[in-house]
């Protein structure tokens, strides 16, 4: 991760075809577009690589995880369970839809710990959104057993987890929705974009109108369709998804060299007593997009966090510090500042974040390292990146 570093021929290629013939839009110009029609080809791959009858494209991760909930019927005043460790587009999407995010506790996965997630069921839940952070995974199975028990959708945001898997399923695939990002740092890139995954015929055609102004895609007429219900614009263009085609077909490669950097940096840091890693759940495989390990406590991690750089180890994030993945520096979430009204209802549902603390979480978050790992670095550059990484963190303890 992320993909980007490693643009060539194909990407140009693919790139070019749809600048040759001029058609940057994925709907209709079937006369000009001589057979080019990269976000359906995009689709079809994505498929295969998720294991999944349908895949709609959209424009960006955010926009997924909005058009998956819509799709599934999520709106006005419905609760979504979430991760209070995730990406601030998750509370977004969930937003914007006129619903409520409800914060809960992770687990040593990183991701959603069920028993807070059943401690959080009221009659007013309608979903679990289980983010798989950093390129793992959270339970699946007690997560399942309890979305089932209940009757709650689960969805699944994998936006960082691209070709991670879980008991040999692609996670994205294992909820009823699985929504991914290909922006810009993504292991998989398109510039922007996105895509919503299901195989639920009904969410599909859902999210195939939806993002699209509720246009039905029925014949190649754009004047003459018709239209079951209102929709937004989540397009993606040609354009971005012939960067996706292309990387896509790559998508194998880049695995195998997360793998090996990340397997490097681990071996190395095991030799340091003191450092623990995530725990993966049982029959889980890790993409390998980030290593994430915990020390002893948060002054160490802190410390450990600043002699990283004085090593210049770059890219290794310590999210309890950081305002962009974990709630506690998330104040414009927690005020509420929204640029305009928000219903009486949201902000109500919204009241808990005023008190409402996250101690098992704040255990996790603040003693854990997350490393990035890149796509173009050499053997020997992380053989050298992993012996400062050991002295680093040696002169931290
Ligand atoms: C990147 C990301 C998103 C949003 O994707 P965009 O394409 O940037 O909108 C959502 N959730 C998670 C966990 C992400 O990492």
């Amino acid at each position: 991760m992320p993909g980007f570093e490693l643009f060539g021929d194909l990407e140009r290629q693919e790139v070019n075809d749809v600048l040759d013939n001029g058609v940057l839009m994925r709907y209709g110009f079937d006369g000009m577009r001589n057979g080019h029609w990269k976000a359906k080809a995009l689709e079809a791959e994505l498929e295969k690589t998720f294991q999944s009858k349908h895949v709609q494209l959209v424009s960006n991760g955010t926009a997924a995880v909005s058009v998956a909930l819509a799709s599934a019927g999520v709106g006005a005043g419905d609760e979504v369970i979430m991760p209070c460790f995730t990406f601030v587009a998750s509370f977004e999407a969930i937003m914007m839809l006129g619903a409520i995010p409800v914060l809960v506790d992770i687990d040593a996965t990183l991701g959603l710990d069920p028993q807070a997630v059943e401690a959080a069921i009221t009659p007013k839940t309608k979903a679990v959104m289980v983010v798989q952070m950093c390129g793992s995974m959270a339970n699946m199975d007690a997560l399942q057993s309890i979305c089932t028990a209940h009757k709650l959708l689960l969805v699944e945001d994998a936006c960082q987890s691209i070709g991670a898997t879980y008991n040999g399923k692609p996670l994205g695939s294992i909820g009823d929705l699985g929504c991914f990002s290909f922006d810009f740092v993504k292991t998989i890139t398109c510039g922007e974009g996105g895509a919503v995954v299901t195989n639920n015929k009904t969410y599909y055609t859902n999210a195939d109108h939806y993002s699209d102004h509720g246009h039905d895609h029925i014949g190649n007429d754009r004047g003459a369709e018709s239209h079951p219900f209102f929709g937004y614009n989540f397009r993606i263009s040609e354009l971005h998804a012939a960067v996706g085609l292309a990387q896509v077909k790559r998508l194998p490669e880049f695995l195998d060299i997360q793998k090996r950097n990340y397997t490097i940096l681990r071996e190395a840091l095991s030799q340091i007593p003191e450092v623990t890693f995530r725990t993966v759940p049982e029959g889980g495989v890790e993409s390998y997009a980030f290593l994430n390990f915990f020390l002893p406590d948060v002054e160490i991690a802190r410390k450990a966090s600043q002699e990283l750089k004085t090593h210049d180890v770059d890219a290794c994030f310590h999210y309890f510090d950081n305002n962009w993945h974990y709630i506690r520096k998330w104040n414009h979430l927690k005020e509420i500042k929204s640029l305009f009204p928000i219903s009486e209802g949201v902000k109500k549902g919204l009241g808990y974040l005023e008190t409402k603390t996250f101690e098992k979480s704040d255990h996790h978050i603040s003693r854990n390292i997350s490393c990035l790992i890149k796509l173009s670095w050499t053997e020997q550059q992380v053989k050298d990146r992993a012996k400062a990484m050991v002295k680093a963190i040696q002169a931290s303890l």
